[in-house]
């Protein structure tokens, strides 16, 4: 290894006047002389200053955006304003030329749009870099709640042969030739002779399976890629994404919430605390675009203003049924704005109903409990008919600002003839999930659990409108590019 020293730990360095070798790419070089210098470490550039009259013609002319240098030189205390040291480069090595009229990125600001068509550029960029270093510190925290709290590491299976919401959104798993697939007697495809003998497809939740690991460690979570194949596209969904879905013997929902709230706010806290600089560049980012928009459209809160607010407030806690009394009553219900008016009980939110709640109503996170029993998954548990007839299920959401749902979870149905009466219902095939309900048979207990979806959460935290700037390489209908 050389002695070469990362850019984040050299602008944290308390001494100067020291040799360093630092490597990176070139994001400006100004003047034939200074030279802004980015290695990934952190969103600030190192300046390296080039004694031009004593650099090669040649050399100089290399220094070009985007390409790939070594430095070799004396760290000072720098004069200039914009940064306290500074490299006075001795030796500029070039490691990766980068052809200043074919390199896609100019420095300038270039739009998200064009940014996702070249994702494979864009961790180079300011904001793509903070929002990676932000991921990957959330990514981390999620580990650490969970491991401080005692909670086991469960790694449920990408595929499998359930669909664990009975949603019907999953991608297929074959080798089959699909030119000339086997065919049964019936000329019906024969899933016999698929690689596993049966249709599969891609998860879309490890839940199922994380309960089973729940019924016999206590406290477990997963964190792993799932898939859906929604036709969705909008600025919350992805074909891909990843989900954290912790399953807890012994929960109740009241248990669930408070261990969900708890483990929002501990990896939010996390990300301030670790990339406060990238978070304060995403909020400068987010402040300049905000400028552009009318000011009824912005936001009342800068973003690091609204992760504190959310660390410093209770989320609000109410049912369904309270939540469509207060959306009954609203202006905008009144006034005939919802595109969706609410008329009576029973139907799903939409968004701008969650929107209503949190960003006007509370104006704070929002966590809903106790769902009508038709909108929801038949693996979560029922409550008592109510004296209005009603028939409601232990779950929750929690919605965020400008995010909407983030977190979906409930109590499980834990009672075997319960669970089986409206799997029955709801026709969903018992003997498929007959691992299941035997959870159910042998030492059943009250147990809880929830997802959290992770490029929702990251969204939040560093600003991001669209959730395909959230993951690395973004999937959804019609692009699986790089
Ligand atoms: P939505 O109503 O927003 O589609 P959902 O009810 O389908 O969400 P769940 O099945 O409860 O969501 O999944 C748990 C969590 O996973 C959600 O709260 C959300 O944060 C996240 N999530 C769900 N679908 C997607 C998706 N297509 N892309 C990214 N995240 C998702
Ligand atoms: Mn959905």
């Amino acid at each position: 290894m050389s002695q070469r020293i990362k850019i984040k730990a050299l602008l944290e360095s308390e001494q100067t006047d020291i040799n360093v070798i630092v490597k990176g790419w070139v994001r400006t070089f100004r003047n034939n002389q200074f030279i802004a210098l980015n290695d990934g470490s952190t969103n600030s550039n190192l300046q390296v200053v080039v004694d031009f009259e004593n650099t090669d013609p040649a050399l100089l002319k290399r220094l070009t955006t985007g390409a790939a240098i070594s430095v070799s030189g004396l760290l000072v205390t720098s004069l200039g304003k914009g940064q306290k040291v500074e490299v006075k480069a001795k030796q500029i090595e070039i490691l990766g030329d980068s052809d200043p009229e074919k390199y896609p990125l100019q420095p300038k600001k270039h739009s998200l749009e064009f940014l996702r068509e070249i994702a494979h550029l864009r961790f180079r960029t300011s904001t793509f870099g903070a929002i990676f270093r932000v991921r990957n510190s959330l990514a981390f925290a999620v580990h650490q709640f969970f491991q401080n709290r005692g909670f086991i590491y469960l790694h449920t299976p990408i595929i499998t042969a359930s669909d664990a919401e009975g949603a019907g959104e999953t991608f297929h798993v074959t080798n089959f030739d699909l030119l000339n697939p086997p065919k049964t007697e019936n000329g019906e495809i024969d899933f016999k002779e698929d690689f596993f003998g049966r249709p599969t497809n891609l998860t879309v939740s490890g839940q199922l399976e994380g309960e089973l690991g729940a019924m016999a460690l206590s406290d477990i979570y997963t964190f792993g890629p799932t898939f859906r194949a929604e036709n969705s596209n909008t600025t919350r969904h992805l074909a891909e994404f990843w989900m954290i879905e912790p399953e807890m013997a012994f929960y109740d929902l009241n248990d669930n919430m408070d261990l969900a709230e708890e483990l929002l706010k501990y990896v939010i806290k996390y990300a301030l605390d670790k990339n406060a600089e990238d978070i304060q560049f995403l909020t400068q980012r987010l402040e300049d675009e905000e400028k552009q928009k009318p000011q009824q459209d912005r936001s009342e809160m800068l973003l690091i203003e609204k992760l504190q607010f959310c660390l410093d407030n209770d989320f609000e806690r109410l049912t369904y049924t309270e939540a469509i009394d207060i959306l009954k009553e609203s202006t905008p219900n009144k006034k005939k704005k919802f595109q969706y008016p609410i008329e009576g009980w029973g139907t799903d939110l939409q968004s701008e109903h969650e929107r209503y709640l949190v960003e006007k109503h509370f104006k704070k996170p929002v966590i809903l409990t106790d769902y009508p029993k038709q909108i929801k998954a038949f693996y979560m548990r029922q409550n008592e008919v109510d004296a209005n007839g009603r028939e409601t299920v232990r779950a929750m959401d929690i919605l965020f600002p400008g995010i909407g749902e983030i977190v979906g979870g409930s109590q499980r149905e834990e009672r075997l003839e319960k669970l089986e009466q409206r799997m029955d219902q709801m026709g969903i095939p018992k003997d498929e999930l007959w691992w299941y309900l035997d959870t159910r048979r042998f030492g059943a207990c009250p147990h809880a659990g929830f997802g959290l979806g992770f490029e929702r959460l990251v969204q939040f935290v560093t600003g991001m409108g669209n959730i395909r700037d959230v993951i690395p390489f973004p999937r959804f209908p019609k692009n699986a590019e790089f």
